[in-house]
């Protein structure tokens, strides 16, 4: 980004302003025969909207590269979801079980997050596993069974929609509608995602480049979606004792020089219960708007991913954990 002064400016002070709204100014350049002081901007500084900028005294003009996701670009760190902001301010949590299982199984996950303080209720309704030949989630069936269950106790629902024909029936029940790792490049998925005009959870392929995440969520916006929050759930490393890589970088790149909402999987990351507390603390540590645990009464009765659940009885103590890490 180029900034230029007017002739009088005081390219010191308007520098210390700049510096302020997190701008690195990386070079100074002035033109004595045009009469004009310019200030070149590191690609990496924060976010300003360019409007900002032009309203600081001293400010003639700004000129901003052409970017491939200008709506994301521009979103900004918060997003609505039926009332609950996620993002610019306490941490959101997202909780329940991997797979909708039973009326009576996530009836009783929602009490008991509720009565924590948890803000959505998650589980998935349809499942992309990692084999075809695992169970593939409840269906239709099971979106009335979490939609009952959070209406409850006034929980916010996110769950996944795993294909276009899905989305009509995802979107009466969902408030915020996930887009698995699985698909976050399914461009027709995208599309009929984004024309359902709600908010979306984007995950992050375990395979995406932080370009390629955005420019998925661009798309989103671009087909109407009314807001992209990301989701870093890890990506394929070389190592496997844990599931996956908990990139924590991307993390903290996207929240403090993009200025986006990023919730953490670390459920998803690890498919280990016994890291879900220190890779949550680590994750808000690095600007994470919330955190996505999997929880199950019976972890070991679990249709999905048993192991990485915690169970719903130790679940209070790992919130109240994450939230000390804050004080
Ligand atoms: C999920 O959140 O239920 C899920 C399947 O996650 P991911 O798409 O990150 O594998
Ligand atoms: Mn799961």
């Amino acid at each position: 980004m180029i900034i230029t002064l007017t002739p009088n400016a005081n390219p010191k002070a308007v520098r210390q302003i700049l510096t302020h709204h997190g701008l690195w100014v990386a070079q100074i350049a002035r033109d004595d025969l045009a009469d004009e002081t310019h200030f070149v901007i590191a690609d990496h500084s924060a976010y300003v909207h360019p409007s900002v900028l032009t309203n600081i005294p001293g400010i003639r003009s700004v000129s901003v590269p052409q970017t491939d996701h200008p709506r994301i670009d521009k979103q900004g760190p918060c997003v609505d979801v039926r009332g609950v902001t996620i993002g610019g301010g306490l941490p959101v949590f997202m909780c329940g079980p991997c797979s909708v299982d039973s009326p009576d199984t996530i009836h009783r996950i929602a009490a008991h997050v509720a009565s924590l303080g948890v803000q959505f209720l998650r589980g998935g309704a349809y499942k992309p596993r990692t084999s075809p030949y695992s169970f593939q989630g409840h269906g239709p069936e099971a979106l009335s069974w979490l939609f009952d269950a959070a209406r409850a106790h006034n929980l916010r629902i996110v769950t996944e929609v795993l294909a276009e024909a899905d989305v009509p029936v995802v979107a009466e029940r969902a408030d915020l509608l996930q887009i698995g790792s699985r698909n976050m490049q399914n461009f027709a998925l995208l599309k009929a995602v984004g024309a359902a005009h709600r908010p979306v959870l984007l995950k992050r392929s375990m395979s995406a480049t932080v370009e390629e995440w955005l420019l998925a969520g661009e798309y989103l916006l671009v087909h109407g979606a009314a807001g992209v929050v990301l989701c870093e759930r890890g990506i394929r490393g070389f190592d496997n004792p844990t599931r996956n890589l908990l990139d924590l970088g991307s993390v903290a790149l996207l929240a403090h020089v993009h200025r986006l909402p990023v919730i953490v999987d670390p459920s998803h990351a690890t498919g280990r219960r016994d890291l879900i507390l220190p890779l949550g603390r680590a994750a808000l540590a690095a600007g994470a708007a919330g955190v996505m645990i999997e929880t199950h009464p019976e972890p070991s009765c679990a249709l999905s991913d048993g192991p990485q659940a915690v169970p719903l009885e130790a679940l209070g103590t790992t919130l109240d954990s994450l939230k000390k890490g804050l004080a």
